[in-house]
């Protein structure tokens, strides 16, 4: 199944875009109280019910949630995956970054739970793979389910376990977890999926991987009571049909335009950069877009970069999984915040965080494969926007670059050769047009 995504994001979707000004802005949280408060999540002004979301079957509590929250049309993905999973289907949703999967999930688990949550035990589960984005799915689906009187809550490595066991304790009806904290508190009994009815995996290519595959599966096999399970990416492809095969009952593959579409305009554009003006290149771009990620390969780049960038005075710091988890939400709601022009990342990052306005992503190295590259490049051009995907050549990387180019689809060009000093990359529109073709033309 293939379809434009009209009707939302740019056009007449704009008018229900959340406006760039202020953010909520959160108090500062003790480590006790952190749990649920990184906002990266953004506001849209309410509207008045019923929605456009009333008409795929969302009862009423959850439409005035969304109605609330500002939600006033079905985005593509939402239109085609929501009227499926209400009707109790098992569902596996693929489409571009930033179309608006979250709420794809999100509504028909809110809409179909039934009852309310014993102590410890929750009636909805979603999976994710990184902290940061367990808070951030918790934060979007929170408005929409709290008008309901249903609880979202995260439930993650790194921040205080009392407090999460404490709010779990009070009943949950849906929680948002990492596998590792999850498990860690099953085997505790501190909390029991027994309850559970329906389970979605975020990002399900990346949870189906090697190094999640059996905290994913220890978990499912936790949820014995599960009568509907939903797995969602922008890339639903490799070791996932095995999750498929075994956990889910005759799923309806709902998935919207091809996989290299981005939702905005992403501009592609390959620079031969020296390795020594890697750093320098990253802050003459950052001089006229305000909110840059950098993408590096490892913990050790991203420090040094990051060491770099501050160096030469450009207000830049890193976030990486050797990184308190305290730091780490700090750095990403400064960034969200506009506070912190350059976010220097590995991929704890790359995955489903979703930021008001990220004009370019940078990947200081190439990406190693196609899927790699558009989940992190997936962080700007995001729900109608355009973007900038930046990725820095060194002189022996050219072959790695065609490689990409070419699952990609995108034209094979050879990177322009820039040296921090080129006033274009203050402007990069003025980088040759040619070059910076949109990837949706190429299918
Ligand atoms: P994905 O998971 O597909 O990458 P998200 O669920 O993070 O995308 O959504 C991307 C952005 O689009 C978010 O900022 C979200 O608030 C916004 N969004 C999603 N659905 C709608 C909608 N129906 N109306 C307006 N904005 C929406
Ligand atoms: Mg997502």
């Amino acid at each position: 199944m293939s379809e434009q995504h009209s009707g939302r994001g740019r056009g007449g979707g704009n008018r229900n875009r959340r406006p760039s000004g202020p953010r909520r802005r959160p108090e500062t949280a003790t480590e006790e109280q952190r749990s649920g408060n990184l906002t990266t999540a953004n506001l849209l002004p309410a509207v008045d019910p019923p929605t456009g979301f009333a008409k795929l079957g969302v009862p009423e509590r959850i439409d005035n949630g969304l109605a609330a929250a500002g939600f006033a049309q079905p985005f593509a993905i939402q239109l085609e995956a929501i009227p499926v999973a209400m009707d109790g289907r098992d569902v596996c949703g693929r489409a571009k970054t930033g179309s608006g999967k979250t709420l794809a999930f999100g509504i028909p688990m809110l809409s179909r739970i039934e009852g309310s949550a014993g102590p410890s035990a929750p009636l909805g589960l979603v999976l994710v793979p990184t902290r940061e984005l367990a808070v951030q799915v918790a934060e979007v689906l929170q408005p929409v389910a709290a008008a309901a009187g249903i609880t979202v809550a995260p439930v993650y490595g790194g921040a205080s376990r009392e407090h999460q066991v404490r709010e779990l304790q009070r009943g949950v009806e849906l929680v948002v977890a990492t596998p590792l904290r999850l498990i860690d508190l099953i085997k505790s009994d501190e909390v029991n999926l027994g309850d559970v009815q329906i389970v979605c995996l975020d990002e399900a290519d990346r949870m189906a991987d090697d190094g999640f595959t059996p905290q994913v599966e220890w978990i499912l096999r936790h949820c014995t009571g599960r009568t509907q399970t939903m797995l969602f990416s922008a890339t639903l492809d490799g070791d996932v049909g095995h999750l498929i095969r075994h956990y889910l009952n005759d799923p309806v593959e709902v998935a919207i335009d091809s996989a290299t579409d981005t939702v905005g305009t992403m501009h592609h554009l390959f620079l031969a950069v020296h390795h020594m003006d890697k750093a320098r290149v990253v802050g003459a771009i950052s001089e006229s877009i305000s909110k840059v990620v950098v993408f590096c390969q490892t913990k050790r780049l991203c420090d040094k970069v990051e060491k770099a960038l501050v160096d030469d005075g450009v207000n830049a710091a890193a976030i990486h999984g050797d990184l308190s988890q305290a730091a780490r939400e700090r750095a990403l709601q400064r960034f969200a915040e506009g506070r912190l022009n350059v976010l220097v990342a590995t991929d704890v990052a790359a995955r489903g965080i979703d930021i008001d306005d990220i004009g370019a992503v940078i990947h200081y190295d190439p990406a190693g494969d196609a899927k790699d590259y558009l989940h992190r490049s997936g962080r700007t051009a995001r729900a109608g926007r355009d973007g900038w995907a930046v990725t820095f050549v060194e002189y022996n990387q050219h072959t790695q670059m065609r490689v990409l180019q070419r699952m990609l689809r995108l034209p094979s060009n050879k990177p322009i050769e820039v040296f921090s000093n080129d006033v274009r990359l203050r402007d990069l529109p003025a980088f040759n047009a040619d070059v910076t073709t949109d990837a949706t033309d190429q299918s």
